[in-house]
């Protein structure tokens, strides 16, 4: 039998591999991934790594042969270029042609890029090759702007700023992550900036970027110009699904799988990751949650599917974190702008909270700075959409005061 075939050798692939192997299933196992990096953790790219508390060796998921000691192959240096499912094979960079049983796509995404992104100074940050080349720049750069006032843009304005160096954010909207969070938190994260010295431009769209060679500004939709040293851009990721293309699966904004990461209706093809887009039974949507604990929650669930050969559904409660002027910041459930915002522990202005999200009576999201612990205990809370008395009352928490 040629076994289960992981295409894409980041977290969730190996993750799979692995759960395969402890849930006691026999049959060959390979990982295919493009990069020619051993799988490697992503979130201390835009943290340790660029504060240069991490080394680039540390961040190392598992080796080729660690992998090998529980007989699953990796193959690096690859990239699959075509799936035939009539003959369930991948086709592989090199030409070659790798037969399967179970296919598992796991190919993660890519960072999107603006137009000029090729101008020397200009990154985005998605693999440790990135990284590298941001941290190298971060050393000597006169100053940053950072596209972008997401996540990952959050924490590069976090490492420029703990290592001294000017930083700008330009974000699109009202402030960074409105559109996730809402005014009330979204503005605490936009104090988050201010008290560490990062600029933060809101409203203040890009138009394009300056510079014969190397960047030299960022020039905005309402005709200022930004000097930029160095620019790196956080603007979204899209799914690595092109491979897909003709195969009759749906690639739509990621590929489209059921609760038990099933992309057929045969058993054969599963997602899961970054470039997944599952049906999740809590939100009654189909969603590509690019968080890390998915990636695991997903791998574990595909892996129990096809050893068992029983649908093992996953409804986990989305669950994200970002460490950014050292306050970790956690966001639990999907928060919408349109949710009631209840502080119901901390302060704002301290930067340090749990802050409840309801809609239709129960609990919907929390969102934590500073707050682990209680971000942990309010997950199942979310996931069982508690009352808010209920929820600050099991937190074990004096009543809060809506916001
Ligand atoms: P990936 O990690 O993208 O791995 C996919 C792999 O597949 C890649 O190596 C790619 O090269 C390879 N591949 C692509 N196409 C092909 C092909 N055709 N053939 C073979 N191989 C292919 N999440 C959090 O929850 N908290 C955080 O703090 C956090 N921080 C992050 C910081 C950064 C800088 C980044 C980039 C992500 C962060 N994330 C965080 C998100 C988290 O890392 C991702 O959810 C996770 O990496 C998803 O894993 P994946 O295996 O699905 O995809």
């Amino acid at each position: 039998t040629p076994g289960v075939v992981i295409v894409g050798g980041g977290l969730a692939g190996v993750r799979t591999a692995e759960a395969l192997r402890r849930n006691g299933y026999k049959a060959p196992i390979t990982v295919v991934g493009a990069e020619r990096h051993a799988p490697y953790d992503r979130p201390p790219l835009s943290k340790q790594l660029l504060l240069g508390t991490v080394a680039e060796d540390r961040v190392t998921l598992r080796t080729a042969a660690e992998l090998a000691s529980s007989r699953i192959e990796l193959r690096l240096g690859l990239a699959a270029v075509a799936l035939r499912r009539e003959d369930s094979t991948v086709e592989l960079s090199d030409g070659s042609v790798l037969p399967y049983e179970r296919l598992v796509v796991a190919t993660g995404a890519r960072a999107r890029t603006l137009p000029g992104h090729e101008r020397a100074g200009v990154h985005a940050l998605r693999t440790l090759d990135d990284a590298l080349a941001v941290r190298a720049a971060l050393a000597t750069a006169a100053n940053i702007v950072i596209v972008g006032g997401g996540f990952i843009g959050a924490e590069v304005a976090s490492a420029a700023r703990a290592r001294g160096v000017p930083a700008t954010v330009i974000e699109a909207s009202a402030n960074p992550l409105s559109g996730v969070l809402g005014p009330l938190i979204s503005q605490a994260c936009a104090d988050l900036h201010s008290a560490n010295g990062t600029r933060v431009l809101t409203d203040a769209v890009v138009a394009g970027f300056e510079g014969d060679e190397a960047v030299r500004a960022v020039s905005l939709a309402d005709g200022r110009l930004i000097p930029a040293d160095l620019v790196v851009c956080g603007v979204g990721v899209e799914p690595n699904v092109e491979w897909l293309a003709d195969t009759g699966l749906d690639i739509d904004g990621g590929l489209r799988c059921d609760a038990a990461g099933r992309a057929d209706s045969a058993g054969t093809v599963y997602g899961v990751g970054d470039v997944a887009r599952w049906w999740h039974p809590l939100l009654g949507t189909a969603n590509r949650i690019e968080h890390w604990a998915h990636a695991v929650e997903q791998a574990e669930s595909v892996a129990t599917t096809i050893a068992a050969g029983e649908p093992a559904e996953l409804s986990a409660v989305p669950y994200v974190w970002s460490d950014q002027y050292g306050v970790k910041i956690q966001i639990v459930g999907r928060p919408d702008p349109g949710h009631e915002v209840t502080l119901v522990e901390g302060s704002l202005e301290q930067a340090r909270f749990l802050a409840l999200y309801t809609a239709e009576g129960g609990v919907r999201a929390a969102v934590a700075f500073g707050r682990p612990r209680l971000a942990a205990r309010a997950r199942p809370l979310v996931g069982r959409a508690v009352p808010l008395a209920e929820a600050i009352s099991e937190l074990g928490l004096a009543t809060g005061v809506t916001a």
